[in-house]
């Protein structure tokens, strides 16, 4: 039985309790990235959420179907391949596969389809022909406009008045202001598909209604995106939709807040502010990513900020360390002996991790809390560590602390975080974060084994001189009995 949940609709703006089309089945789709450069931060807030819902989803027993489009065929992707001399389709494809890389580095799931522009032409001039006929659209000298005044709900999605609107598309051969184009007459050294009104080229909003019926059928039970598609977008596909199919379209619009920068600006090209995706895995490892968006409610604008990345791995280096001392801890007698002899710090460790998937779903329930769920799990973290410092806790605390490592592995299959072995973790982390900093790991091997050299001979001047070297380069250095092992300090 898949378990029920509350969403917030942006169509009502309303939390709702949310109710499929079809008993357990959930049919999403997300609007994807316009292909003509690499994927940066604020992309990746929203490939994140989406993966992290769609994981929780799956969690609870819902079959999601979920389809996130490609747009290969756009004004962006035309200018640039033109700037670098390059067939757009050529470009366009080049950059799919850079998505798909990025988005394996930041550890997503492949969505269930994939539809892209180029490949959905026939969707596409099934649509439009059957707006036309409809009389929703009209053709001029060879484009297809949408006739807005034709649908009277215009507007009730993003919450405009009509007479107000002006569609970014330009004005020649359009009726109204508001009109937008479903299919533009070819411009020279632009992409070009025949049709029946003439060679040229679908406009951006009429692709992704085509797409969301040519895979998941003429109503869906999620549309999701940025917030920064609410309109046009969003609002000229439900016109396109509604008016083509009949039928309603989404039942629910789930709708993420933008990763903004310091100044308010949003993240993008044409600010100049951009930081891709593949430099921010090169200083950091992938679950960082997630964490930081986790831990900020998707709705919400989210600044960015320089240290954003640094506090997350430090948050994730403590849930790991938890997990780990957790997991050292031994013992048979039962968990509520235990906790009565030890004391407070045992019993909240066992009071949160008998209570913890309770209050995760909850807040997981409640239109994706993952602010509070990671709090929840932060919470849980810091008491394991406390009750970690306690005489015996290794020797008898297992009992104590064995739902709480259940946990962590709720955490992993149902958001995505803490997927890596502790030993994962903390390669990642050296290698991540002394190229960050600029420490060759083969500097830090060599002083190790001098400092093992200066303790053989007796020398602890020298021995020490070069521990402190080490933690002036944040390396922590364990003298564990099977040896030396060290760490990168969070
Ligand atoms: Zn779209």
């Amino acid at each position: 039985m898949a378990a029920p949940f509350k969403i917030y609709n942006t169509r009502t703006r309303k939390l709702e309790d949310f109710e499929p089309i079809e008993a357990g089945k959930i049919r999403l789709y997300a609007c994807g990235n316009t292909v003509y450069d690499h994927c940066h931060i604020g992309h990746a807030r929203g490939m994140i959420l989406f993966d992290s819902f769609v994981r929780y989803l799956r969690h609870r027993g819902w079959d999601v179907d979920f389809v996130r489009n490609f747009t290969d065929v756009d004004d962006k992707i035309i200018n640039r391949a033109n700037e670098l001399g390059e067939d757009p389709l050529a470009l366009s494809a080049r950059f799919i596969d850079e998505y798909h890389a990025d988005a394996t580095a930041m550890g997503l799931e492949t969505p269930t389809q994939e539809p892209k522009v180029s490949e959905s032409m026939d969707d596409i001039q099934g649509m439009i022909a059957s707006l036309i006929e409809k009389g929703n659209a009209y053709q001029n000298e060879g484009s297809v406009w949408f006739d807005v005044g034709s649908f009277s709900e215009y507007g009730s999605l993003s919450g405009q008045k009509v007479d107000e609107l002006r569609s970014a598309d330009e004005a020649s051969g359009k009726r109204s202001p508001a009109d937008f184009a479903l299919w533009k007459a070819v411009k020279p050294g632009e992409p070009a598909w025949p049709s029946p009104w003439g060679e040229g080229r679908p406009g951006w909003h009429i692709e992704c209604s085509a797409m969301a019926k040519a895979t998941l059928g003429d109503t869906i039970d999620i549309h999701g995106g940025g917030l920064d598609l609410v309109f046009p977008h969003h609002e000229n596909e439900v016109a396109q939709s509604v008016c083509g199919n009949k039928a309603d379209y989404a039942r629910v619009w789930m709708h993420h807040g933008l990763l903004t920068m310091a100044s308010g600006q949003k993240m993008g090209k044409s600010f100049g502010n951009v930081i891709n995706v593949k430099v921010a895995l090169e200083a950091f490892p992938a679950e960082t990513l997630r964490l930081y968006y986790l831990q900020n409610q998707y709705r919400s604008p989210l600044p960015w900020g320089d240290e954003a990345l640094s506090e997350a791995l430090g948050m994730l280096s403590r849930l790991y360390e938890a997990r780990e001392v957790a997991e050292a801890m031994k013992g048979e007698e039962p968990a509520e002996n235990v906790a009565k002899s030890m004391g407070k710090d045992a019993q909240t460790v066992l009071d949160l991790g008998e209570s913890f998937s309770e209050r995760f779903y909850a807040a997981m329930d409640q239109d994706f809390n993952t602010a509070l769920a990671i709090a929840h799990l932060m919470e849980l973290s810091r008491a394991i560590n406390r009750f970690g410092n306690l005489k015996k806790a290794n020797k008898r605390g297992g009992p104590v602390v064995a739902a709480a490592l259940k946990a962590f592995s709720l955490a992993a299959d149902s958001m995505g975080l803490m997927r890596m072995t502790t030993e994962e973790f903390h390669a990642q982390v050296k290698e991540k974060r002394l190229a960050a900093m600029g420490i060759d790991p083969a500097d830090v091997e060599k002083l190790i084994e001098d400092r093992g050299t200066a303790r053989a001979e007796k020398n602890w001047d020298r021995a020490d001189e070069i521990r402190k070297e080490l933690e002036a380069k944040s390396i922590m250095v364990m003298d564990q009995a099977d040896g030396v092992q060290w760490r990168v300090k969070l």
